[in-house]
């Protein structure tokens, strides 16, 4: 992937299961490409847990419709947003049918990203409507997978990766997030629950892999924060941008 100029493309974030961290690796994937220099818009397609207007602080801004698009809000480091949440009244969501909830994306894919190069879609976990509009209707340009270490994510993740690939979705890579725990004193990191199953799925899946994420206090307080680490400095700001320079090269 190359910094010139063209139309925007879509950068999709998925995994298999929820609570694996794509929502956090969205967010700070997002920033770091911004860091890198490119136009990057993100958007929250995760109607069942919209979490991106607390993750990039912008929870209290509301979009404005002009000429029937939508207009992005702005969220951390100025970068356009729009949210599921924008949309939907908590709760109600779930209770959406396929084309209500295909209509909804629609809006926040098409909505008025301006000169936006690159546009990071925070997916909802699993293979649902929401996935099978995305590959269909919206091609995205690549795709990141996370996961965990831990097995069952995994394999989740694998089901995840075919949905994309049956529809020839390019694989950008695979992210292991909560790889090894960063103890908040030393910063040494150890590994409750083994380390390295998301690199040689990677293997096995013939994707590449982009790096790993440790399950850092840090991050998840500065996520809840509004301020993801990836915005400020540091080990876990080196290894979001690192990502970030992999799946940009
Ligand atoms: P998903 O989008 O996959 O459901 P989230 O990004 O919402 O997952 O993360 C789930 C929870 O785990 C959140 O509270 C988040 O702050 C926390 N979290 C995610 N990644 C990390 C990490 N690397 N270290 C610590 N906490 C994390």
């Amino acid at each position: 992937m190359t910094a010139e100029r063209r139309p925007l493309r879509i950068l999709a974030v998925a995994s298999g299961k929820g609570g694996v961290g794509k929502s956090t690796l969205s967010a700070n994937l997002a920033i770091a490409l911004h860091r890198l220099g490119f136009k990057v818009g993100l958007v929250d397609a995760d109607i069942y847990g919209p979490s991106q207007a607390r993750l990039m602080g912008s929870e209290d801004q509301k979009p404005v419709a002009r000429d029937k698009k939508l207009s992005p809000v702005s969220g951390v480091m100025g970068i356009p947003m729009l949210s599921m949440a924008h949309l939907v009244e908590p709760g109600k969501a779930l209770a959406w049918r396929g084309p209500m909830v295909s209509g909804a994306l629609g809006q926040l894919i098409d909505a008025d990203w301006g000169d936006t190069e690159w546009l990071v879609v925070d997916l909802p976990p699993g293979t649902g409507d929401i996935q099978l509009s995305m590959v269909q209707k919206h091609k995205p340009a690549g795709a990141v997978i996370v996961s965990t270490p831990q097995d069952l994510a995994l394999i989740d993740a694998t089901r995840a990766v075919s949905l994309f690939a049956q529809a020839g979705v390019p694989m950008v890579g695979l992210v292991e997030n909560m790889s090894g725990y960063a103890c908040p004193h030393c910063g040494e990191i150890s590994d409750p629950f083994g380390q390295g199953g998301a690199e040689a799925a990677a293997q096995d899946l013939a994707m590449p892999f982009l790096g790993r994420i440790p399950l850092a206090i840090d991050i998840r307080r500065r996520s809840d924060a509004g301020d993801p680490p990836a915005a400020g400095e540091g080990p876990h700001a080196d290894a979001f941008r690192a990502i970030a320079q992999k799946v940009a090269d």
